[in-house]
């Protein structure tokens, strides 16, 4: 096989906990994540010059070594010590720096692409150490499944069961820098042990507002006071529990039903700028 595509999708986290800054300046986190259906489309090819090329036709992506799906091409070819090189073509969906993962799904989705078309050498823990290398995020991509995620939220703590519920997700059309909003936040020094709890999500979307939680959002909210507009919009136009992913800014409301998702969005006052997109958690079925 020479070409591959496929599809790298973005992710929600229905809960994120600080447990603390570390010795190391990184923080301690637990982290509850969905895949969802939103997605970024990859079209992988591999050749035989020593080159990795990448070209997307998204605005403000930067398409050298410092987009992250050619990080994973590099590490890739490193860690498999190969001649050849790839050519990467990627149809962004998900907005950047919007807290829905989408540069470390690429990569994740690069990572698992070049193992299928090099023959499937590399174990998925080979995968996910290179992903930790990448990003906080790209094990969970490699995973591909809801999982909860712990250290600096590149650890696979447990995989949770499969999630049915519809999103509305309401962008505000700027990025937010994870770094800045970390920086933003106080969080002491770990304490001795952590809390390393492990809770499930519950299965009823009615029980869920209580689960929801972000320690990442009140940081965001000050650099980004439109966060707070956003989640009232999605509360009022019926979602049962309205959350910010990841550092933001990017909010979702969650739905029972793909025509209730659908009609928020519609039904909701949109400002200059703001993107919605209606997603669900079960990407796979
Ligand atoms: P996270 O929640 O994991 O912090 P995010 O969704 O907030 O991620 P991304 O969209 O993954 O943020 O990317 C943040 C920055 O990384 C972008 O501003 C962009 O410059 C850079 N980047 C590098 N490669 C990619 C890629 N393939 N897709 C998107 N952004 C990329």
């Amino acid at each position: 096989m020479e070409r591959i595509s496929l599809r790298a999708p973005a992710k929600v986290n229905l809960r994120l906990d600080i447990l603390g800054k570390r010795p190391d300046g990184y923080h301690e986190i637990r982290t509850w994540i969905y895949p969802i259906s939103l997605a970024d489309e990859l079209y992988i090819e591999k050749i035989k010059t020593a080159r990795i090329t990448i070209s997307s036709a998204s605005p403000g992506l930067p398409l050298g070594e410092e987009n992250l799906a050619h990080r994973a091409a590099a590490l890739f070819i490193k860690a498999r010590d190969l001649s050849g090189g790839i050519k990467i073509e990627i149809i962004k969906h998900i907005p950047l720096a919007a807290g829905l993962g989408g540069g470390s799904s690429d990569a994740a989705a690069v990572l698992k692409a070049m193992n299928i078309l090099w023959g499937k050498k590399i174990p998925s823990e080979g995968l996910m150490e290179l992903g930790a290398r990448i990003g906080a995020d790209c094990p969970f991509f490699v995973v591909g499944q809801g999982a909860l995620m712990g250290g600096k939220g590149e650890r696979v703590l447990t995989v949770l069961p499969p999630l049915k519920a519809w999103l509305a997700l309401i962008n505000p059309g700027l990025p937010l820098a994870t770094k800045d909003v970390y920086q933003q936040g106080k969080w002491g020094l770990t304490k001795q042990g952590g809390d390393t709890r492990i809770s499930m999500p519950p299965q009823e979307l009615e029980k869920m507002g209580k689960f929801l939680h972000n320690d990442l959002e009140g940081p965001a909210l000050e650099l980004m006071p439109i966060i707070g507009t956003i989640k009232e919009r999605l509360r009022a136009a019926g979602a049962s529990s309205v959350l910010m992913t990841g550092s933001g800014p990017t909010v979702f409301g969650l739905f029972s039903k793909e025509a209730e998702a659908r009609q928020a969005a519609k039904d909701l006052k949109m400002e200059q700028g703001w993107v919605s997109f209606v997603a669900n958690t079960f990407p796979d079925e």
